[in-house]
Protein backbone atom coordinates (compact mmCIF):
# COMPACT_ATOMS: atom_id res chain seq x y z
CA UNK A 1 0.00 0.00 0.00
CA UNK A 2 1.07 3.46 -0.76
CA UNK A 3 2.51 6.05 2.19
CA UNK A 4 0.26 8.48 2.41
CA UNK A 5 2.20 11.59 1.97
CA UNK A 6 1.56 14.75 2.26
CA UNK A 7 3.71 18.39 1.22
CA UNK A 8 6.40 19.52 3.26
CA UNK A 9 5.57 23.10 3.73
CA UNK A 10 9.01 24.88 4.27
CA UNK A 11 7.88 28.45 3.99
CA UNK A 12 6.40 27.86 7.66
CA UNK A 13 10.17 27.75 9.40
CA UNK A 14 10.48 29.51 12.94
CA UNK A 15 13.58 30.00 14.99
CA UNK A 16 13.55 28.18 18.75
CA UNK A 17 16.64 29.20 20.43
CA UNK A 18 20.14 29.09 20.20
CA UNK A 19 21.64 26.12 22.66
CA UNK A 20 24.79 26.18 24.24
CA UNK A 21 24.44 23.36 26.70
CA UNK A 22 22.68 19.71 26.96
CA UNK A 23 19.64 21.36 28.55
CA UNK A 24 18.84 23.48 25.38
CA UNK A 25 18.65 20.62 23.15
CA UNK A 26 15.33 19.44 21.66
CA UNK A 27 14.52 16.10 22.82
CA UNK A 28 10.93 15.43 21.38
CA UNK A 29 11.83 12.31 19.27
CA UNK A 30 11.09 15.04 16.12
CA UNK A 31 13.91 14.13 13.26
CA UNK A 32 16.87 16.54 13.56
CA UNK A 33 18.44 17.17 10.67
CA UNK A 34 22.12 18.47 10.87
CA UNK A 35 23.50 21.15 8.93
CA UNK A 36 27.72 21.59 9.78
CA UNK A 37 30.72 23.17 7.97
CA UNK A 38 33.36 25.18 8.07
CA UNK A 39 33.18 29.15 8.69
CA UNK A 40 32.33 31.06 5.17
CA UNK A 41 31.42 27.91 3.51
CA UNK A 42 28.22 29.38 2.44
CA UNK A 43 25.81 27.42 5.17
CA UNK A 44 24.12 30.14 6.44
CA UNK A 45 23.64 30.82 2.34
CA UNK A 46 22.61 27.18 1.66
CA UNK A 47 20.33 27.19 4.93
CA UNK A 48 18.29 30.42 3.36
CA UNK A 49 18.29 28.81 -0.18
CA UNK A 50 16.82 25.70 0.79
CA UNK A 51 13.98 27.37 2.65
CA UNK A 52 13.73 30.14 0.58
CA UNK A 53 14.50 32.91 2.50
CA UNK A 54 16.41 35.70 2.51
CA UNK A 55 18.15 36.08 5.54
CA UNK A 56 17.04 33.46 8.00
CA UNK A 57 19.89 31.92 8.67
CA UNK A 58 22.20 34.60 9.38
CA UNK A 59 25.07 35.21 7.33
CA UNK A 60 27.66 35.26 9.08
CA UNK A 61 29.60 38.68 9.74
CA UNK A 62 31.67 37.68 12.28
CA UNK A 63 32.84 34.16 11.39
CA UNK A 64 33.56 32.04 14.24
CA UNK A 65 32.32 34.42 17.02
CA UNK A 66 30.19 32.21 18.65
CA UNK A 67 29.56 28.67 19.28
CA UNK A 68 26.28 27.96 19.99
CA UNK A 69 23.60 25.52 18.01
CA UNK A 70 21.07 27.35 16.36
CA UNK A 71 17.33 25.19 16.47
CA UNK A 72 15.02 25.93 13.80
CA UNK A 73 11.61 24.04 12.82
CA UNK A 74 10.34 23.76 9.99
CA UNK A 75 6.91 22.71 9.79
CA UNK A 76 6.09 21.33 13.14
CA UNK A 77 7.51 18.10 11.88
CA UNK A 78 11.48 17.92 12.09
CA UNK A 79 14.40 20.34 13.34
CA UNK A 80 16.56 22.03 11.28
CA UNK A 81 19.95 21.92 13.36
CA UNK A 82 23.03 24.95 12.68
CA UNK A 83 25.81 23.62 14.43
CA UNK A 84 28.31 26.46 14.90
CA UNK A 85 31.00 26.93 11.43
CA UNK A 86 34.53 25.40 13.02
CA UNK A 87 38.10 26.18 11.02
CA UNK A 88 37.78 29.70 11.24
CA UNK A 89 41.64 30.94 11.97
CA UNK A 90 41.40 33.57 14.20
CA UNK A 91 39.25 31.61 17.46
CA UNK A 92 41.07 31.57 20.37
CA UNK A 93 41.90 27.88 21.99
CA UNK A 94 39.21 28.35 24.45
CA UNK A 95 36.48 28.84 21.77
CA UNK A 96 37.73 26.20 20.10
CA UNK A 97 37.67 23.78 22.82
CA UNK A 98 33.77 25.18 23.73
CA UNK A 99 33.40 23.84 20.23
CA UNK A 100 34.74 20.44 20.64
CA UNK A 101 32.63 19.69 24.03
CA UNK A 102 29.71 20.82 22.66
CA UNK A 103 29.80 18.67 19.81
CA UNK A 104 30.47 16.27 22.27
CA UNK A 105 27.42 17.10 24.01
CA UNK A 106 25.55 16.95 21.03
CA UNK A 107 26.59 13.71 19.48
CA UNK A 108 26.59 12.16 22.73
CA UNK A 109 22.48 12.29 22.77
CA UNK A 110 22.19 10.30 19.72
CA UNK A 111 19.68 13.07 18.70
CA UNK A 112 20.73 13.41 15.12
CA UNK A 113 18.62 11.72 12.33
CA UNK A 114 20.51 13.40 9.10
CA UNK A 115 23.72 14.69 8.32
CA UNK A 116 24.59 17.27 6.09
CA UNK A 117 27.82 18.13 5.74
CA UNK A 118 28.62 21.24 3.42
CA UNK A 119 32.14 22.04 1.62
CA UNK A 120 33.63 24.24 -0.49
CA UNK A 121 33.37 22.21 -4.07
CA UNK A 122 37.29 24.37 -4.73
CA UNK A 123 39.30 23.33 -2.43
CA UNK A 124 40.40 20.14 -1.14
CA UNK A 125 38.78 18.97 2.27
CA UNK A 126 40.81 20.46 5.15
CA UNK A 127 41.40 18.34 8.17
CA UNK A 128 38.19 19.52 10.15
CA UNK A 129 36.30 18.65 7.04
CA UNK A 130 37.58 15.41 7.67
CA UNK A 131 37.04 15.60 11.51
CA UNK A 132 33.75 16.86 11.05
CA UNK A 133 32.78 13.33 8.69
CA UNK A 134 34.30 11.33 11.12
CA UNK A 135 31.69 12.67 13.58
CA UNK A 136 28.78 11.91 10.87
CA UNK A 137 30.08 8.96 10.43
CA UNK A 138 30.38 7.72 13.85
CA UNK A 139 26.74 9.09 14.27
CA UNK A 140 25.69 5.81 12.36
CA UNK A 141 22.98 8.14 10.76
CA UNK A 142 22.14 8.81 7.05
CA UNK A 143 24.12 11.46 5.76
CA UNK A 144 24.64 13.87 2.96
CA UNK A 145 27.57 16.25 1.57
CA UNK A 146 26.29 19.55 -0.25
CA UNK A 147 29.82 20.41 -2.40
CA UNK A 148 28.89 24.35 -2.12
CA UNK A 149 29.80 27.68 -4.37
CA UNK A 150 29.83 25.15 -7.85
CA UNK A 151 29.21 28.73 -9.90
CA UNK A 152 32.49 29.12 -9.00
CA UNK A 153 34.19 26.49 -10.74
CA UNK A 154 34.22 25.42 -14.85
CA UNK A 155 31.97 22.54 -15.75
CA UNK A 156 35.18 20.36 -16.66
CA UNK A 157 36.61 20.75 -13.34
CA UNK A 158 33.20 19.60 -11.23
CA UNK A 159 33.96 15.80 -11.68
CA UNK A 160 37.22 16.02 -10.38
CA UNK A 161 36.13 18.16 -7.37
CA UNK A 162 34.30 15.51 -6.27
CA UNK A 163 36.27 12.68 -6.44
CA UNK A 164 38.46 14.66 -4.27
CA UNK A 165 36.09 15.51 -2.05
CA UNK A 166 34.84 11.77 -1.73
CA UNK A 167 38.22 10.68 -1.60
CA UNK A 168 39.92 13.14 1.24
CA UNK A 169 36.81 12.66 3.74
CA UNK A 170 36.47 8.63 2.89
CA UNK A 171 32.93 8.75 2.30
CA UNK A 172 30.86 5.49 2.52
CA UNK A 173 29.62 4.94 -1.21
CA UNK A 174 25.99 5.71 0.39
CA UNK A 175 26.71 8.72 1.55
CA UNK A 176 25.70 11.46 -1.64
CA UNK A 177 28.13 14.06 -2.23
CA UNK A 178 25.70 17.08 -4.33
CA UNK A 179 26.89 20.00 -6.40
CA UNK A 180 25.10 22.87 -5.05
CA UNK A 181 25.20 27.12 -5.51
CA UNK A 182 23.48 28.86 -2.85
CA UNK A 183 23.85 31.93 -5.45
CA UNK A 184 22.42 30.03 -8.51
CA UNK A 185 20.21 27.41 -6.38
CA UNK A 186 21.71 24.43 -8.40
CA UNK A 187 21.18 21.18 -6.27
CA UNK A 188 18.55 22.59 -3.88
CA UNK A 189 15.32 20.12 -5.78
CA UNK A 190 17.73 17.34 -5.02
CA UNK A 191 18.45 18.25 -1.26
CA UNK A 192 14.87 19.20 -0.58
CA UNK A 193 13.69 15.84 -1.77
CA UNK A 194 16.06 13.97 0.19
CA UNK A 195 14.83 16.28 3.52
CA UNK A 196 11.48 15.34 2.37
CA UNK A 197 11.83 11.56 1.92
CA UNK A 198 13.55 11.79 5.55
CA UNK A 199 10.74 13.36 7.13
CA UNK A 200 8.03 11.14 5.13
CA UNK A 201 7.18 13.79 3.43
CA UNK A 202 6.64 15.58 -0.23
CA UNK A 203 8.72 17.72 -0.92
CA UNK A 204 8.02 21.39 -1.61
CA UNK A 205 7.49 22.53 -4.90
P1 LIG B 1 28.76 30.63 6.59
O1 LIG B 1 29.81 31.32 7.40
O2 LIG B 1 29.16 29.22 6.28
O3 LIG B 1 27.37 30.73 7.13
O4 LIG B 1 28.80 31.32 5.14
P2 LIG B 1 27.86 32.47 4.53
O5 LIG B 1 26.53 31.91 4.17
O6 LIG B 1 27.93 33.65 5.42
O7 LIG B 1 28.63 32.74 3.16
C1 LIG B 1 29.98 33.15 3.11
C2 LIG B 1 30.24 33.91 1.83
O8 LIG B 1 30.18 33.02 0.71
C3 LIG B 1 29.22 35.02 1.56
O9 LIG B 1 29.90 36.10 0.98
C4 LIG B 1 28.27 34.37 0.55
O10 LIG B 1 27.65 35.32 -0.27
C5 LIG B 1 29.21 33.49 -0.24
N1 LIG B 1 28.54 32.31 -0.82
C6 LIG B 1 27.81 31.38 -0.14
N2 LIG B 1 27.37 30.42 -1.00
C7 LIG B 1 27.84 30.73 -2.23
C8 LIG B 1 27.72 30.13 -3.53
O11 LIG B 1 27.11 29.07 -3.75
N3 LIG B 1 28.36 30.76 -4.56
C9 LIG B 1 29.07 31.90 -4.39
N4 LIG B 1 29.66 32.44 -5.44
N5 LIG B 1 29.19 32.51 -3.19
C10 LIG B 1 28.59 31.93 -2.11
Amino acid sequence: MRKEHTMLNLHNAEFIRSAVRVADFPQDGLPQIVFAGKSNVGKSSVINKLLGRRNFARVSAQPGKTVHINYFLIDKQAYLVDLPGYGYARVSQAERQRWGVLMEEYFALGLLTLGIQIVDIRHKPTKDDVTMAEWFHAARRPWIVIANKLDKIKKSQIEGCLAEIRQTLLLPEEVPVIPFSAEKGDGKEVVLEMIAEHIGKDALK
